[in-house]
């Protein structure tokens, strides 16, 4: 389903990814950890076409985001093309990132009919099983400045799910939430992960959900992966010295 080979990115002088190759199929779900400013949410930025590769070639569902052409020529992701990966791709970010001139039901309708060409009646319905889904039936018709952070990101999660993705990206999603609002995130993503066939990429600092919900775990350090194992081999017996010394630190 996604396909990095060889990924480069760097921002003027500072190369954040390089050698970068990994591939998740269809379904799987994936973590990643690693140090802070290790490139994680750069790997997802990129998936969503914020960032272009400066190297390499990036495939998601077989279609090429930006990459390059032999003889070293970067080529661009298409305009129309990225606009159609992106389309299969939801993105839930740790400061929720609602629209706060909206509702709740705004939020959820928006995409859909705009971008997927729903009717506003079938894009209603959508939004209300999501928001059923996610506990939040009630509050339809709420701003989202009335709502708790983790309602807030429940709705930001319910928004990613109106698009039907294919592909779901989580980048540090509790991060920003208060102690006792962050089990029950978790628990609805962990739902989520078992009633659906979704591909998910998961940037996360808890390792207890990391554990629970991963199929793999890739561990990041100096722009590439170093390791890259099962969860529970991952956790438990890490083969490569900074992922026992990261674990160390965060466990
Ligand atoms: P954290 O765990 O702290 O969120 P991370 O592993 O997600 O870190 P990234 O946010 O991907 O790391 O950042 C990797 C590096 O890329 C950092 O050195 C950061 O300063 C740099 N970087 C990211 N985005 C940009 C940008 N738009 N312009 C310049 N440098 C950037």
């Amino acid at each position: 389903m996604i396909v990095f080979d060889d990924v480069e990115k760097r921002f003027g002088d500072n190369v954040v990814l390089s050698d970068l190759s990994f591939t998740v199929a269809p379904g799987e779900h994936v973590t990643l950890i690693g140090p802070s400013g290790s490139g994680k949410t750069t790997i997802l930025r990129l998936l969503m076409c914020l960032e272009s590769v400066t190297g390499g070639t990036i495939k998601v569902a077989g279609k090429y985001l930006s990459h390059m052409e032999k003889g070293g020529k970067l080529v661009p992701a298409d305009e129309k093309h990225s606009r159609e990966v992106r389309k299969r791709i939801g993105m839930v970010f740790q400061q929720f990132n609602l629209f706060p001139n909206m509702t709740v039901r705004g939020n959820l309708i928006e995409a859909p009919t705009r971008v997927l060409g729903l009717s506003k009646d079938e894009a209603n319905a959508r939004a209300k099983e999501l928001l059923d889904l996610v506990g939040l039936g009630e509050k339809i018709d709420e701003h989202p400045s009335r709502l708790s952070g983790g309602q807030q990101q429940r709705v930001a999660i319910a928004r990613a799910l109106a698009m039907q993705p294919d592909v779901l990206l989580l980048d540090e999603v509790t991060s920003a939430l208060d102690p006792e609002l962050v089990a029950g995130v978790l628990k609805l993503l962990q739902d989520i992960g078992e009633t659906t066939d979704i591909t998910i990429l998961c940037v996360t600092h808890e390792m207890g959900f990391a554990r629970d919900f991963s199929h793999r775990v890739m561990m990041f350090d100096g722009g590439q992966v170093i390791e890259d194992a099962p969860p529970e081999k991952l956790f438990s017996e890490p083969d490569h010295p900074r992922t026992q010394e990261f674990l160390k630190a965060v466990l």
